[in-house]
């Protein structure tokens, strides 16, 4: 099983993993909890790259390494542990491609998706969590929670509406795929939800 958590930045993604990934614990799964970027050595150096130069790259170059990480990402850790049958749980997969490079850059939507499949042999989540925010509150909670950089500071404000829009619209146009969740909920109630959604994937 595949799962992935989608949603703009300080909207609970890494939170929400963590409780998954104790709940399918302490059911006895195996779960491999990874994220993009960043999840391999070639990633953790692509991830570098893409952050520090974030603003300054060229758009397609951005969406380039974005693929990059994404398919040996894809090729080295996540295909091998779907394949043994365990449960990968992830930090941010395509859709943040298509809501980032396609939306936020202002690249063709579908080409980004295209270039991500092809990336990685076409693998699509079994079930994708989008946590919805309003960009001026993840600001505030990220603000709240005194976090070293504040990352939102790095792209204005109609960035992250149209990335917020271009999340809305991948889980329209994929509701079998997408649970899409009020990130202001309480994460308990959150990560209920998250886990019957889960429940009804697990055979
Ligand atoms: O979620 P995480 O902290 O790993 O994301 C790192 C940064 O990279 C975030 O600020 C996010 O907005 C950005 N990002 C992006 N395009 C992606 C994935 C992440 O711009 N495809
Ligand atoms: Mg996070």
């Amino acid at each position: 099983l595949f799962v992935t958590f989608e949603g703009g930045d300080g909207a609970g993604k890494t939170t929400q993993a963590s409780m998954l990934e104790d709940w399918l614990g302490s059911r006895g799964h195996t779960v491999v909890r990874t994220r993009e970027p960043g999840g391999t050595e070639v990633g953790v150096r692509i991830r570098d790259i893409v952050l520090h130069h974030r603003g300054h790259i060229a758009a397609r170059a951005e969406a380039l390494l974005y693929a990059a990480d994404r398919a040996h990402h894809i090729e080295t850790v996540v295909q091998p542990a779907i394949a043994r049958g365990d449960v990968v749980i992830q930090d941010r997969y395509l859709d943040s491609s298509v809501a980032y490079q396609g939306a936020g850059r202002v690249l063709d939507a579908d080409d980004i998706r295209t270039l991500s499949l092809w990336a990685t042999g076409g693998l699509l989540p079994d079930l994708t969590v989008l946590l919805d925010l309003d960009p001026a509150a993840a600001r505030r909670r990220l603000d709240a929670d005194d976090k070293p950089f504040d990352r939102l500071e790095a792209e204005k404000s109609e960035f992250h509406a149209r990335v917020r829009a271009g999340f809305l619209a991948l889980a329209v146009a994929e509701p079998r795929r997408f649970l899409v969740l009020d990130a202001t909920l309480p994460a308990d109630e959150l990560a209920r939800h998250v886990r019957a959604a889960v429940f009804a994937r697990l055979s």
